[in-house]
């Protein structure tokens, strides 16, 4: 039987993801020092309104609230040993939401990093990151996730572990990296390379792309980077609303829904097909995505970086690390935020 994501991108040209996670449990009365996972448990309406505003939103695929649902994380709230139970629970409500909506919705079964630094500059070896990630990935399973979706990943060895624990979990799944260090992740891995890397793995994603890093402009010139190498394979955009500010000690992202939907139609005419947000998107945001996705025409040629920086800003860097020539830039400094 073919899964519900690779259904929908036969029937469709293109597919909205969600939003921010994170931003909107933050609304909610999360504190950075919480576990948004526990929620599953404890706050479940708050996770079903978190997944409902996406989807009453026009989203098509949403992710779970398990970005980091796994031993070594939940090990720092004394909660390793509840990775299939949190996982679990954050799958079903998403089950539940989704098949209440009345339409065809994908359950992402979000996976974020271990947090450890794999071998060799750190400690963390292929086996136990391929173990982590498998443990929390039947725990989605079981909670009924059409999809495993990998994300915020800067290693290479980690991306290759998510993919060989949705092979032991015998789901599909797809994968993103955040570009956020002068368009590499940090770990200096460029779009090429991601592009290459995926036609490498055993059990490849159903799609690949780039989530977070730093702002909007930035993900597109990731996403061009994706397509020059001219892969089939569907790309994913999942950017921030524009870039992270500190406003009266808070994270404040400053995009507005209407730069959103700008540069959801750009992330389309760059070679996405499933478009998305991340840090500080809301459901506001992306009602705007969708309405310009359905009702924008497509361009017939690629956006020049040029274009892209008029549109949304300039990057952050001179160059993405990819020797293709730069667009303006702005100076900026990455700062690293979960979705
Ligand atoms: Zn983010």
């Amino acid at each position: 039987m073919t899964d519900l994501l690779t259904q929908l991108m036969m029937e469709r040209d293109w597919l909205m993801a969600d939003g921010a996670t994170g931003t909107t449990l933050f609304n909610m009365g999360l504190t950075s020092g919480d576990a948004p996972e526990l929620w599953n448990i404890e706050k479940p309406d708050n996770i079903r309104a978190l997944y409902k505003g996406a989807v009453d939103a026009g989203s098509d695929i949403f992710l779970t609230n398990s970005f980091g649902g796994n031993a070594s994380r939940l090990k720092l709230h004394d909660a390793q040993d509840r990775v299939r139970e949190l996982n679990r629970a954050a799958a079903e409500l998403g089950r539940e939401v989704a098949d209440a909506s009345g339409r065809k919705v994908v359950v992402a079964g979000s996976i974020g990093p271990t947090g450890d630094i794999m071998e060799p500059m750190g400690s963390l070896t292929f086996d136990s990151a391929v173990e982590m990630f498998h443990e929390q990935a039947e725990g989605l399973k079981e909670g009924g996730a059409d999809v495993l979706w990998v994300e915020t990943i800067s290693a290479p060895e980690e991306y290759k572990a998510a993919a060989r624990a949705a092979e032991l979990a015998d789901m599909p799944w797809c994968g993103t990296m955040s570009f956020d260090t002068a368009g590499r992740t940090m770990m200096g891995i460029t779009s090429a390379d991601l592009a290459k890397m995926v036609e490498t793995l055993s059990k490849p994603p159903l799609a690949f792309g780039a989530n977070c890093g730093v702002g909007a402009a930035d993900l597109l010139r990731t996403v061009l980077g994706f397509a020059a190498q001219g892969s089939e394979r569907p790309i994913i955009a999942k950017g921030n609303a524009g870039i992270p500010k500190y406003v009266d000690g808070h994270i404040h992202y400053d995009g507005t829904p209407e730069l959103m939907a700008d540069y959801a139609v750009l992330a389309r005419d760059c070679g996405a097909r499933i478009i998305g947000g991340c840090c500080g998107t809301t459901p506001e945001h992306l009602r705007a995505m969708r309405e310009a996705l359905e009702t924008r025409p497509r361009s017939d040629s690629r956006p020049t970086l040029e274009q892209i920086a008029s549109t949304l800003g300039g990057f952050s860097s001179a160059s993405d690390g990819t020797g293709d020539d730069a667009g303006p830039s702005r100076e900026r400094r990455s700062r690293r935020r979960r979705s």
